[in-house]
């Protein structure tokens, strides 16, 4: 991935001391980072506040739920919601285990918001995939898997809910080596599921943890037994056939698994596998401890870096967009670094309040510390007055932040997800996050001419969130009917509950029949010719928000036809921001 010509960007002590933002290495070492993705109803919730629990974050189980609900009264969107059982909005909680601090990074189980998921995993280091024993891999497990893919993370596999009738563990190791061509590795393995699920040994330090359903609320107490005492685990166990099953089957993995190989783990080619029961507490703790071990820390990123105000294309250039990321930049750099992953407004409807959620790559973040902007005119400097953490729908404010975390600060409207803030003379910029393509295209109205007003601020707002994009018809200089896109059906009915609880207008929805957009990077005298030769019969011809050329296709084997035969159009599913 690094070129030869990948410079390093780390403090040197120098740098260190003239800018003062450096992080200091123990707060880097000691941060990690995990992103958890499951399909609905596998325990995500559950083994969040598992979590939290075990790193003090919590009192008592149950208050991210309550957290859920109270937040849902907020607003229609968070009903929504509620109703719904999904969860849109992804949040980040954070908390001290073991003089670690661990963020979680929380993600729509819902495939139709994929696309949000892609963006909080690019704040991410590792992943965790959430498995229901009973059904093991489900159809979002398969889409955000995919999603996954794209960053290359560490994935750690969960298998939840082994109090309850499983699959077979080796199954389950199957399902996901010939659907992922992902290889797992027990790091524990459990004896028996559901009435007779006793426990599981934990491969690495070859003790088995024995299940005793404890008290649903606090953290559970497990009783431990080393595998060199056999006679006590039997005893323990008192089921000779389990007994026996745990001994045959730690013959075959010693014999069959290929060793751990931490190089796999980071590159995500092999996947440290887990057994337990969140609703019970056991195999939680486990889960994190071995997570703290083996998770990376933050890792530095990419980025394009260039002297400010000198560009490669004299004074006040911007970065070149389509120049290549060459430049590593790691946490230890001697300058606050940091990317937009996600904006959001009207987080609280008592305060018309906008957001941007920045992933912190480099340097120390310092309340009240003057930023640039990748997108801002050289010099041009932000105040970050204000952060915040979000737990849930609470805040607090930060004073100072890491490598690693993920901060909120309040958003004056020019900051869109994948922007770079940076402190220092030199700018710095992250690769975008790529859009998704959409899918399912809809004409939005308004049917209240009165509204107006508020009807445009809502879009314009949910436009710049990335909740949707929109297009627009090709003649259109503001005046007609937006075209919202989007990947799922899910999107829209977002859209339209958050204009009715946050703006208070009403929208009318018409869906057009088209199922797939590619940008005509050949620009628009491409489209007009292939227009002219009668070659866009059956298509959309529609423009983006910078004007740019759209082809809206009615399926996959036209797009694909239109790509090959007029290749001077140029197709792409989706382009980069100019
Ligand atoms: P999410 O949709 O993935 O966030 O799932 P939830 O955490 O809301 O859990 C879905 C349902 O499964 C709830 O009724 C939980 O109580 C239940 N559940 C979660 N973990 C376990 C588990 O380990 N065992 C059992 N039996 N039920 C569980």
């Amino acid at each position: 991935l690094l070129s030869s010509t990948t410079r390093l960007h780390s403090a040197t002590a120098e740098e260190t001391d003239k800018a003062g933002f450096a992080a200091p290495p123990k707060e880097i070492n000691r941060r990690r980072n995990l992103a958890i993705i499951s399909h609905p109803d596998s325990g995500k919730t559950t083994m969040t506040e598992k979590l939290l629990l075990y790193g003090g974050a919590l009192q008592q189980a149950g208050a991210v739920r309550m957290k859920g609900e109270q937040r849902a009264t907020q607003s229609d969107f968070m009903e929504m919601e509620k109703q719904r059982g999904i969860s849109i909005s992804s949040t980040v909680m954070s908390f001290e285990y073991n003089d670690l601090c661990v963020n979680i990074l929380d993600t729509p189980g819902h495939q139709d918001f994929s696309e949000d998921t892609y963006r909080a995993l690019a704040a991410a280091d590792n992943a965790v995939m959430l498995l229901d024993a009973a059904k093991g891999l489900e159809p979002q497990t398969r889409k955000l898997f995919e999603v996954t893919r794209m960053r290359n993370l560490p994935l750690f596999t969960f298998v939840n809910k082994m109090d309850r009738p499983a699959l077979d563990p080796s199954e389950i190791m199957d399902q996901i080596e010939q659907e992922f061509g992902l290889e797992t590795y027990p790091i524990v393995w459990p004896i028996g599921d559901g009435e007779r699920f006793k426990g599981v040994l934990d491969r690495m330090d070859n003790v088995v943890h024995l299940f005793g359903k404890g008290d649903r609320k606090s953290k559970a107490e497990v009783e431990t037994v080393p595998m060199s005492d056999l006679e006590t685990l039997k005893a323990r166990i008192d089921d000779q056939e389990l007994f026996d099953k745990l001994m045959e089957d730690i013959e075959i993995l010693d014999e069959l698994i290929a060793p751990l190989d931490m190089d796999r783990v980071i590159a995500g080619d092999q996947s440290p596998l887990f057994f337990g029961s969140a609703m019970t507490n056991f195999g939680v703790q486990l889960f994190l401890d071995k997570f703290c071990d083996m998770g990376v820390k933050p890792l530095g990123r990419l980025a394009k870096v260039v002297e400010e105000g000198k560009g490669k294309k004299g004074a006040q250039s911007k970065l070149d967009q389509d120049d290549e990321p060459n430049d590593l930049v790691n946490p230890d750099f001697g300058e606050f670094t940091g990317f937009v992953f996600k904006t959001q407004a009207n987080l609280d409807p008592k305060h018309r309040d906008r957001l941007a959620y920045i992933r912190i790559v480099s340097g120390a973040f310092q309340k009240g510390m003057k930023v640039g902007h990748s997108r801002s005119k050289p010099g041009k400097k932000f105040n970050l007055a204000q952060a915040q953490t979000l737990f849930g729908s609470d805040r607090e404010s930060v004073e100072v932040a890491y490598p690693g975390d993920v901060i909120g600060i309040n958003n004056p409207g020019d900051f869109a997800i994948g922007d770079t803030l940076y402190t220092g003379n030199q700018k710095v910029a992250f690769p975008g996050i790529p859009s998704f393509s959409p899918e399912i295209f809809a004409y939005i109205r308004n049917p209240n001419p009165s509204s107006y007003k508020s009807f445009t601020k809502g879009i314009d707002q949910l436009l710049a969130e990335g909740a949707v994009q929109a297009l627009r018809q090709r003649n259109d200089d503001g005046g007609g009917p937006l075209i919202l896109a989007a990947v799922g059906q899910l999107q829209f009915e977002v859209v339209q509950a958050r204009l009715k609880g946050e703006y208070n207008v009403d929208s009318d929805l018409e869906p057009i029949g088209y199922t797939l957009a590619r940008w005509a990077e050949g620009g628009w005298d491409a489209v007009d010719k292939a227009d002219a030769d009668g070659k866009l019969f059956g298509i959309m011809i529609v423009q983006d928000r910078w004007g740019r050329p759209v082809l809206l296709f009615r399926n996959d084997w036209k797009a694909t036809g239109v790509a090959e035969e007029e290749k001077y159009l140029e197709l792409k599913p989706w382009s980069k921001p100019p």
